[in-house]
């Protein structure tokens, strides 16, 4: 059973990060000439930051049980979020992430738009978001477009303007709220943005918007009242709308929903309660009626682009996207063919206009092979990037895909003595960047944790969540522990808070918090420039810190030595701008004969793309030697 808090985006507990950059601009609803019939029904519009921040309870109840009309908004599509279930980050995570909303909304019966802001990465101010998103009007006119489209009678939201610490809202969740506070006006102001209004795109009044209340004190004196909906109602086949809406939800597997029970969802998440922020005009209150007071009118729509969940027929994906200058490249190429049909393909990979290399398949379902290209032949190539690409053809069409792989030069050392014992998990970006650089290492599968003589590895990774996604780590932590007592050195990569906390998997105590360095260019400072960490076989200097991506680290380790022992060396300090982050982004310490070190850094976002300190920094950490 998994605890419902730590997976769950409305929280801060959730990181969500992002990448790319903010695309301003890049929305240009075009809606289609012929306009939808206008059947005379109430139409309910829920709009949230992230997939999986939908109230599918509430979207259920009114579709199947009040034939009201709902429409899902979302301001993302949550691709700067960790992938639970695989390697995809950013642009394949949102594609996932949009097929896994739409399969939620066909259970909820409901309709689904994406704005288009980019998730860019867990965010503490809706100021950040605003500026990131191109600017507030840019948002607001934005949603603004969508209810004069749409025309919803009620607006909900699961994300307030009013939460204040501790349990404020992610920074993008704070935008939404705001933005939705704000729409409800100017939607119906003529003058807000009059070149939207043509066609079946009018000025709209909004009847009420609500505010779900999560917190016991919203239903406090004073407050307004609160609508309750019924979540134990069953609709015609007999199933609970409450059960309905936990199926919609693990449909959200990439974000780690899949197991899901209604028994770990705290009391608190499973009532359903809204607060009226914002009405036109006074309506009769009835506690159980989001609606009351409100008469079906005739709403005339345009046809609106859908997201069809973008994946195309024939794709073609290489892992990694970064390799370094000078050594020979190892590239995990795999082409999706999802025709139906078996196609003859090809790969070529192409530098400038010259081919390095041809292979040619039968392409069904999903072909996978690892292209290797010898240094020799890449030395020879000037270019900076290789472009893979894949054509098919069958049944008289042809099929195209390329993906370009990027070359940088990295300066990095590494021990020569090297040898890693890899724990992997979801993400291949370690194991990447050991054969990149041409480290040995070794996949540590059950079989080898329980029974291999560990002691022939200089260092052991403990990949990604290495706790929670491998159990055989858990079940055989004492060996681990035993091998650094011997001599060896442990590297342990973040987890999360519910993975890690009261389980004793260090030496020493650490205990996780859900503080975050949110900003990726946060100054950093080191507290200990002497320790080998930082500069042994690389000395980390000032500018290794430049042009980090998304986030500086996460899931921090408290600071106070009753809960993160002192034996631990606290070797990095940096904090978001007017806050102070506890400064344990990476921790090490002696065990017996050997050493610890726990890393929060986001490291694995750097190393991907091949950030030159982050290399030196994960070289640093593998060279250490046995003793
Ligand atoms: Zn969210």
């Amino acid at each position: 059973m998994r605890p419902f808090l730590r997976t769950c985006c409305y929280f801060v507990l959730l990181f969500l990060g992002g990448f790319p950059p903010a695309r301003p601009g890049a929305f240009v609803p075009r809606p289609s000439a012929e306009s939808s019939t206008a059947p005379q029904a109430l139409t309910l519009m829920c709009l949230s930051a992230h997939p999986d921040d939908e109230d599918g309870t509430t979207l259920a109840y009114y579709s199947k049980l009040r034939g009201v009309k709902t429409y899902s908004l979302f301001f993302t599509r949550g691709e700067g979020g960790q992938n639970e279930i695989g390697s995809e980050l950013y642009e394949d995570l949102g594609t996932i992430r949009t097929n896994e909303t739409l399969e939620a909304a066909k259970i909820l019966g409901s309709e689904v738009y994406f704005l288009g802001f980019p998730d860019f990465g867990f965010s503490k101010s809706a100021r950040e978001t605003f500026s990131k998103w191109g600017g507030k009007d840019s948002v607001l006119s934005r949603l603004v477009y969508y209810i004069r489209a749409l025309k919803p009678d009620v607006i909900i939201t699961n994300h307030d303007t009013v939460t204040t610490k501790p349990n404020r809202q992610h920074g993008n969740h704070q935008a939404a709220g705001i933005t939705a506070y704000e729409a409800f006006e100017k939607a119906a102001d003529p003058r807000y943005h009059s070149e939207q209004l043509s066609g079946e795109v009018t000025v709209w009044k909004v009847k009420k918007l609500f505010f779900r209340a999560f917190r016991g004190d919203s239903t406090q004196p004073g407050h307004p009242a609160v609508v309750s909906i019924d979540g134990s109602a069953r609709d015609s086949s007999g199933e609970t709308i409450e059960d309905l809406a936990l199926e919609a939800l693990r449909k959200h597997r990439s974000q780690g929903m899949e197991k899901l029970v209604l028994s770990s969802i705290p009391d608190f998440f499973r009532r359903h309660r809204y607060i009226l922020i914002r009405s036109d005009r006074d309506y009769p209150f009835d506690p159980h009626d989001l609606f009351s007071g409100i008469e079906p009118s005739p709403k005339m729509r345009p046809v609106l682009p859908k997201p069809v969940g973008e994946i195309p027929e024939f794709s073609v994906r290489v892992s990694p996207q970064y390799v370094p200058q000078g050594r020979p490249a190892h590239l995990v190429v795999t082409i999706i063919n999802r025709t139906g049909k078996a196609l003859d393909g090809s790969l070529t990979v192409l530098s400038g206009a010259s081919v390095v290399l041809t292979r040619r398949y039968i392409t069904t379902d999903r072909t996978s092979d690892t292209v290797s290209i010898a240094g020799s032949t890449l030395n020879r190539i000037p270019d900076s990037m290789l472009v893979l690409k894949a054509t098919a053809s069958g049944d008289g069409r042809m099929y195209s895909s390329e993906f370009t792989v990027h070359r940088s030069s990295v300066a990095a050392r590494f021990s020569p003595q090297a040898f890693v014992g890899l724990v992997k998990t979801y993400d291949d970006t370690h194991e990447e960047t050991l054969r990149s650089f041409g480290i040995r290492y070794r996949l540590l599968d059950s079989a080898r944790i329980a029974t291999e003589d560990l002691d022939s590895f200089s260092v052991i990774l403990l990949d990604l969540r290495a706790y929670e996604y491998r159990h055989d780590a858990a079940l055989h932590n004492k060996r681990l522990l035993e091998y650094v007592r011997s001599g060896g050195n442990i590297v342990c990569f973040y987890h999360k808070t519910g993975d890690w906390n009261g389980k004793n998997y260090s030496p020493y105590p650490i205990f996780l918090t859900n503080e975050r360095v949110t900003q990726e260019d946060a100054p950093v400072r080191e507290l200990l420039p002497r320790h080998l960490l930082l500069t042994l076989p690389n000395n980390i200097s000032p500018d290794d810190w430049n042009d980090w991506i998304q986030e500086r680290s996460i899931y921090l380790p408290a600071q106070d030595t009753d809960k993160t022992s002192p034996r631990y060396d606290r070797l990095l300090a940096m904090s978001d701008e007017g806050e102070e982050q506890p400064p344990t982004s990476l921790l090490w310490c002696r065990y017996g004969n050997g050493s610890y070190a726990y890393v929060s850094l986001a490291l694995y976002r750097q190393l991907r793309i091949l950030q030159e300190g982050a290399v030196k920094l994960f070289a640093n950490l593998i060279s250490q030697p046995r003793h």
